[in-house]
Protein backbone atom coordinates (compact mmCIF):
# COMPACT_ATOMS: atom_id res chain seq x y z
CA UNK A 1 0.00 0.00 0.00
CA UNK A 2 2.93 2.54 0.58
CA UNK A 3 4.36 2.21 -2.75
CA UNK A 4 0.85 2.31 -4.65
CA UNK A 5 -0.11 5.57 -2.30
CA UNK A 6 3.52 7.16 -3.51
CA UNK A 7 2.73 6.00 -6.77
CA UNK A 8 -0.52 7.86 -6.75
CA UNK A 9 1.07 11.11 -5.23
CA UNK A 10 3.95 11.13 -8.37
CA UNK A 11 0.92 10.52 -10.80
CA UNK A 12 -0.80 13.57 -9.71
CA UNK A 13 2.75 15.66 -9.66
CA UNK A 14 3.48 15.62 -6.26
CA UNK A 15 7.31 13.96 -5.35
CA UNK A 16 8.14 13.05 -2.04
CA UNK A 17 11.12 15.53 -2.33
CA UNK A 18 8.21 18.41 -2.97
CA UNK A 19 6.46 17.46 0.83
CA UNK A 20 9.93 17.63 2.00
CA UNK A 21 10.33 21.08 1.03
CA UNK A 22 7.27 21.96 2.39
CA UNK A 23 8.27 20.68 5.56
CA UNK A 24 11.56 22.71 5.27
CA UNK A 25 9.25 25.57 4.63
CA UNK A 26 7.66 24.57 7.98
CA UNK A 27 10.45 23.97 10.52
CA UNK A 28 13.62 24.83 8.64
CA UNK A 29 13.64 28.11 11.00
CA UNK A 30 13.27 25.67 14.06
CA UNK A 31 15.30 23.15 13.13
CA UNK A 32 18.13 24.21 10.62
CA UNK A 33 20.21 21.14 11.57
CA UNK A 34 17.56 18.47 10.18
CA UNK A 35 19.13 17.52 7.08
CA UNK A 36 16.64 16.97 3.61
CA UNK A 37 17.70 13.24 3.66
CA UNK A 38 16.06 13.07 6.93
CA UNK A 39 13.18 14.85 6.27
CA UNK A 40 12.45 12.17 3.25
CA UNK A 41 12.65 9.63 5.75
CA UNK A 42 10.25 11.23 8.41
CA UNK A 43 7.77 12.42 5.24
CA UNK A 44 7.88 8.16 4.32
CA UNK A 45 7.30 7.43 8.29
CA UNK A 46 4.24 9.38 7.83
CA UNK A 47 3.08 7.89 4.31
CA UNK A 48 4.27 4.56 5.99
CA UNK A 49 1.01 5.07 8.90
CA UNK A 50 -1.81 3.16 7.87
CA UNK A 51 -4.59 5.77 8.40
CA UNK A 52 -2.54 8.24 5.91
CA UNK A 53 -2.56 5.87 3.06
CA UNK A 54 -6.07 5.43 3.43
CA UNK A 55 -6.88 9.29 3.28
CA UNK A 56 -4.31 9.40 0.01
CA UNK A 57 -6.14 6.58 -1.77
CA UNK A 58 -9.52 7.81 -0.83
CA UNK A 59 -9.08 11.94 -1.47
CA UNK A 60 -7.11 11.11 -5.05
CA UNK A 61 -10.36 8.50 -5.98
CA UNK A 62 -12.59 11.60 -5.36
CA UNK A 63 -10.40 13.90 -7.37
CA UNK A 64 -9.84 11.24 -9.85
CA UNK A 65 -13.62 10.64 -9.84
CA UNK A 66 -14.71 14.39 -10.33
CA UNK A 67 -12.97 15.13 -13.71
CA UNK A 68 -14.84 11.65 -15.74
CA UNK A 69 -17.33 13.19 -17.67
CA UNK A 70 -20.86 13.98 -16.63
CA UNK A 71 -22.81 10.94 -15.84
CA UNK A 72 -19.75 8.22 -15.20
CA UNK A 73 -20.81 8.00 -11.23
CA UNK A 74 -20.37 10.52 -9.41
CA UNK A 75 -23.17 12.69 -8.48
CA UNK A 76 -23.50 15.84 -10.11
CA UNK A 77 -24.11 18.62 -7.69
CA UNK A 78 -21.22 17.13 -5.67
CA UNK A 79 -19.09 17.14 -9.32
CA UNK A 80 -19.78 20.85 -9.84
CA UNK A 81 -18.46 21.63 -6.40
CA UNK A 82 -15.71 19.92 -6.72
CA UNK A 83 -14.46 21.03 -10.09
CA UNK A 84 -14.90 24.76 -9.28
CA UNK A 85 -12.88 23.87 -5.78
CA UNK A 86 -15.80 25.80 -4.06
CA UNK A 87 -14.49 27.68 -1.30
CA UNK A 88 -16.88 26.80 1.11
CA UNK A 89 -16.47 22.78 -0.09
CA UNK A 90 -14.55 22.02 3.18
CA UNK A 91 -14.54 17.97 3.24
CA UNK A 92 -11.31 17.53 1.76
CA UNK A 93 -9.48 19.71 4.81
CA UNK A 94 -11.48 17.02 7.28
CA UNK A 95 -9.99 14.34 5.22
CA UNK A 96 -7.01 16.07 6.09
CA UNK A 97 -7.44 16.72 9.64
CA UNK A 98 -7.17 12.83 9.71
CA UNK A 99 -3.65 13.00 8.91
CA UNK A 100 -3.02 15.62 11.11
CA UNK A 101 -4.64 14.29 14.44
CA UNK A 102 -2.42 11.87 14.38
CA UNK A 103 0.55 13.39 14.54
CA UNK A 104 -1.28 15.98 17.60
CA UNK A 105 -1.87 20.00 18.01
CA UNK A 106 1.11 21.07 16.53
CA UNK A 107 0.25 19.50 13.14
CA UNK A 108 -2.85 21.31 12.88
CA UNK A 109 -1.40 24.53 13.32
CA UNK A 110 1.10 23.64 10.79
CA UNK A 111 -1.59 22.41 8.04
CA UNK A 112 -3.50 25.65 8.91
CA UNK A 113 -0.22 27.73 7.93
CA UNK A 114 0.71 26.21 4.50
CA UNK A 115 -3.28 25.78 3.65
CA UNK A 116 -3.58 29.50 3.93
CA UNK A 117 -0.12 30.35 2.01
CA UNK A 118 -0.02 27.76 -0.04
CA UNK A 119 4.01 27.96 -0.89
CA UNK A 120 5.98 25.17 -3.06
CA UNK A 121 3.84 22.46 -4.58
CA UNK A 122 0.74 23.61 -2.66
CA UNK A 123 0.69 26.81 -5.38
CA UNK A 124 1.21 24.14 -8.85
CA UNK A 125 -1.67 22.31 -7.26
CA UNK A 126 -3.88 25.29 -6.70
CA UNK A 127 -3.68 26.25 -10.21
CA UNK A 128 -6.64 25.09 -11.93
CA UNK A 129 -5.94 22.92 -15.10
CA UNK A 130 -7.52 19.88 -16.34
CA UNK A 131 -6.91 18.16 -12.98
CA UNK A 132 -8.89 17.98 -10.32
CA UNK A 133 -6.82 18.39 -6.94
CA UNK A 134 -9.51 19.76 -4.71
CA UNK A 135 -8.14 16.67 -2.20
CA UNK A 136 -4.59 16.50 -3.49
CA UNK A 137 -3.70 19.96 -1.55
CA UNK A 138 -4.83 19.10 1.64
CA UNK A 139 -3.44 15.68 1.88
CA UNK A 140 0.00 16.91 0.65
CA UNK A 141 0.06 19.78 3.10
CA UNK A 142 -1.54 17.56 5.64
CA UNK A 143 1.69 15.22 5.20
CA UNK A 144 4.23 17.84 5.21
CA UNK A 145 2.68 19.15 8.24
CA UNK A 146 2.74 15.72 10.39
CA UNK A 147 6.36 15.32 9.34
CA UNK A 148 7.23 18.79 10.50
CA UNK A 149 5.35 17.67 14.15
CA UNK A 150 7.57 15.20 14.22
CA UNK A 151 10.33 17.16 13.69
CA UNK A 152 9.47 19.57 16.59
CA UNK A 153 8.36 16.75 18.84
CA UNK A 154 11.43 14.86 18.49
CA UNK A 155 13.99 17.49 18.28
CA UNK A 156 12.63 19.72 21.54
CA UNK A 157 14.58 19.83 24.41
CA UNK A 158 12.40 20.26 27.60
CA UNK A 159 10.96 23.72 28.17
CA UNK A 160 11.62 24.99 24.59
MG1 LIG B 1 -8.49 21.45 -1.19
Amino acid sequence: MYEKCVNLLNERGVQLDDIAELVEILQGKYHPEVTRPQILEIVKGVIGKREVQHAIITGIAIDKAAEREEGSGMDPDLRRLLLKDWSLYGIDEVLAYGICNLYGSIASTNFGYIDREKPGILKTINKHGPQCNVFLDDIVGAIAAAAASKIAHTNAKEGE
